[in-house]
């Protein structure tokens, strides 16, 4: 058996998988699809101490870091069920078994898609997820927020203070987002809010160009001009196939504790699949590091 197995090989998954071969245990890691977001990611500018890359140029690294260590790195591999017996053992969808003594959850998360025509062809190209991420490159620029609850609302004057201009696209007659945050948006000059409108289509070839949308009531269409798309529906953490194994909260994200272990003893979680409340790339790794490490004490103590 394994003494630590990570599922999930995005940066939280990668930075748990040295941190525990670094102890010289016996350490796995099983990914879908290593590098997870990041992958998706063109330029990142926040990833501390390198001033600006590219997220295929980071897993990149990343992968040949991992592979520096004797970790087994089962790629292409989707989990399907977890149980703890005397060990762990971790069902693949291809039927395998693993087992392992402890386990560290980091399966990630996926932004909600408003799944609109020119949503997945701009993604990258104006179409946007991550206001912390991508907000600098719209500097000066127009934007749209698509959601009004509180992401759609932090985003929106968060994005404020960067572009020219923000519109709010809200679907129901009313946001939302708590009243603090609704006030501070009220009180920003630059901000126009739209309820009770349903977007229809994010248009442009090479780059967005502008949004149309239908106003419920009217049933009238309507299209502005603008170079940036903010998607603020929520984002999904990949915990559907743990079921009932584990605490999860309301929307699934995993609950840790501060040396990130679930309410099961020896199994760990980090990164956008727990409850931590910000999702960036750094922060996940630090997650990563600290659950290998919760896993490491966890092991010498049984
Ligand atoms: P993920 O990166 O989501 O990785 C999850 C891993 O788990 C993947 O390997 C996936 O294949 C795997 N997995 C999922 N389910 C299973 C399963 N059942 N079995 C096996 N494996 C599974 N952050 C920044 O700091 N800076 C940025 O500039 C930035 N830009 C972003 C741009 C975009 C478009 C997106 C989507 C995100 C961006 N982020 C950015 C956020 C950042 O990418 C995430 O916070 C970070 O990747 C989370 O890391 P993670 O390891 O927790 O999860």
């Amino acid at each position: 058996p394994y003494d630590v197995l990570v599922v999930g090989g995005g940066p939280a998954g990668a930075s748990a998988a040295i941190y525990a071969a670094r102890k010289g245990i016996r350490t796995g890691i099983v990914a879908e699809r290593f590098g997870g977001q990041v992958l998706d990611t063109m330029s990142i500018e926040n990833f501390i101490s390198v001033k600006q890359t590219e997220g295929p140029k980071l897993v990149a690294s990343l992968e040949e870091h991992v592979k520096d260590y004797g970790i087994d790195v089962m790629n292409l591999q989707r989990a399907s069920s977890l149980e703890k017996k005397d060990l762990f053992e971790l069902e693949l969808e291809n039927g395998a078994v693993l087992k392992s003594k402890s386990v560290i959850i980091s399966t990630g998360a996926r932004w909600r898609n408003v799944n609109v025509p020119g949503e997945q062809e701009l993604k990258n190209k104006g179409v946007a997820y991550c206001p912390h991420c991508d907000g600098p490159l719209f500097e000066g620029r127009d934007v749209a927020v698509i959601g009004g609850g509180n992401s759609g609302i932090e985003a929106a004057i968060d994005l404020a203070g960067i572009v020219k201009h923000v519109t709010v696209l809200e679907f129901l007659p009313e946001l939302k987002a708590d009243k603090v945050l609704q006030d501070r948006l009220n009180s920003l000059p630059n901000v126009t809010v739209l309820k009770n409108v349903q977007t229809k289509e994010i248009t442009g070839t090479d780059n967005v160009n502008g949004i149309t949308y239908v106003e419920r009531d009217t049933e009238e269409e309507k299209h502005i001009e603008l170079q940036g798309v903010f998607v603020q529906i929520g984002l999904v953490p990949n915990t559907e196939w743990l079921h009932d194994t584990v605490e999860r909260t309301r929307i699934g994200e995993i609950v840790v504790d501060k040396k990130g272990s679930t309410n099961i003893p020896g199994l760990f979680a980090a990164g956008d699949c727990t409850d931590s409340p910000y999702n960036q790339i750094i922060i996940s790794m630090g997650s990563g590091a600290n659950a290998s490490l919760g896993a490491f004490d966890y092991l010498i103590r049984n």
